[in-house]
């Protein structure tokens, strides 16, 4: 079975992102635990916590079916110590939260080299900062998001989120988020049939599907090796209908949230609706 939903506001406290996935017939959903723009937020309340896991009961929201999404600021593999710090105390924090709300997994994207890092010191920068983090905390997996490849960040690859992987200790907290407009404009060529196949027996012989913790179901603005991340609507980007039906006709994407992060959120409902039609 597939759970489709969407990245919801959750504006106003955690609380009320399980109430606005519900408004639009989400079966998984995505969330900021905290503001994604800025360092410092305050911490959860216990009033927060518990209606987010009562919501959450309520609708039928498991933890695997919720992929919270960590705030764009951290880089993990930052070049300067001081940049570094501050990055793994927020991802600490942010993983600190999917703890209190129940939450089994943490996306994020894995860093940035900004030119002052050889690409391999700033993997294994990264997989430092992940050994760090799941040291002092319990049971919430680590989820890399390959990313477009936009600038300096790394994670376009899935050699590179392998590198990262394979200096993880506890394999069992680490997982991969995959975007489908970020794979595109990484230069894999999802829109054909015969390029989705390639593209994840390949994803599965360098990463392996057993790592796959949930996916970002988006068309893409830019095509094809652009490393421009810019997403789209379905059916409204480059990407074709093709990647959607053959994503959902293969039980590989069953029973892990498929977050739509398409811009215009007043379609997610009937976008959701209409993936389900596939
Ligand atoms: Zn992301
Ligand atoms: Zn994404």
């Amino acid at each position: 079975m597939k759970y489709i939903g969407a990245h919801v506001s959750a504006s106003g406290g955690v609380e009320n992102a399980p109430l606005n996935a519900n408004a639009i017939g989400a079966k998984a959903f995505a969330l900021f635990t905290r503001n994604q723009r800025q360092w410092k937020s305050s911490p959860l309340t216990k009033k927060s916590i518990s209606l987010f896991k009562e919501r959450c009961e309520e609708f039928g929201y498991e933890a695997k079916h919720i992929l919270p999404h960590g705030s764009y600021l951290i880089n993990l593999g930052h070049p300067d110590p001081d940049g570094l710090q501050k990055s793994r105390d927020a991802f600490l924090d942010e993983m600190q939260r999917c703890e209190q709300l129940g939450l089994d997994r943490l996306n994020f994207h894995p860093g940035s080299h900004l030119n002052e890092l050889p690409v391999d010191d700033c993997l294994a920068r990264i997989a430092e900062s992940i050994n760090r983090t799941l040291d002092q905390t319990a049971g919430v997996c680590a989820v890399i998001e390959n990313t477009a490849g936009q600038g300096t960040n790394l994670g376009y690859t899935f050699e590179q989120i392998a590198a990262i992987i394979d200096r993880v200790e506890d394999k069992t907290r680490v997982g991969v988020c995959i975007d489908t407009a970020h794979t595109l404009a990484a230069g894999y060529d999802i829109k054909t049939e015969q390029g989705f196949t390639e593209t994840f027996r390949h994803f599965d012989e360098v990463i392996g599907f057993s790592y796959l913790r949930g996916m970002h179901i988006n068309d893409s603005k830019k095509d094809l090796a652009t490393r421009v991340d810019r997403h789209d609507s379905i059916g409204k980007g480059v990407m074709g209908m093709t990647t959607f039906k053959m994503l959902m006709a293969d039980p590989r994407f069953d029973d892990i949230p498929l977050i739509l992060e398409t811009p215009d959120e007043s379609i997610w409902a009937e976008e959701i609706g209409y993936l389900y039609t596939l």
